[in-house]
């Protein structure tokens, strides 16, 4: 667990968060500020900066989260939705413990490559 890491908290219930799906390596919730009719963000349970480190470090926690993603989408009634890791902060990533955002409900790819 990483010192002051919000996502580490989550995982380690000291701060709340609404729980929606929960692996051997993985744990999902909905994000607090949501996008999407549906927006999850999956993260793994170890603390890794971003994605590409933790596919580098943990590739086999890598898979895992990326299965669940299909999971997850399934139990919330879509069989379509985009995934999106920002990585770095000049992405837009402000929370520097790897995940994955899970949308379902609007078409994301719209907005960037239509
Ligand atoms: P990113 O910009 O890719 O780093 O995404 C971080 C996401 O975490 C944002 O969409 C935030 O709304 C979300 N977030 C931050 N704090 C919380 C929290 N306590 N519970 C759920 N989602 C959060």
């Amino acid at each position: 667990m990483a010192e002051d890491c919000i996502f580490c908290k989550i995982v380690a219930r000291e701060i709340p968060a609404e729980v929606v799906a929960e692996s051997e390596h993985t744990l999902a919730f909905r994000d607090i500020n949501p996008k999407a009719p549906v927006h999850v963000l999956v993260v793994p349970k170890v603390h890794q900066p971003d994605a590409a480190s933790l596919a580098q470090a943990e590739p086999q926690v890598a898979a895992e989260l990326l299965a669940q993603t299909r999971a997850i989408a399934t139990q919330e009634g879509y069989e379509d939705y985009n995934l999106v890791f920002n990585t770095g902060a000049g992405a837009g990533q402000t929370v520097f413990h790897a995940h994955v955002h899970l949308l379902a409900g609007v078409d994301v790819s719209k907005l960037f490559l239509a």
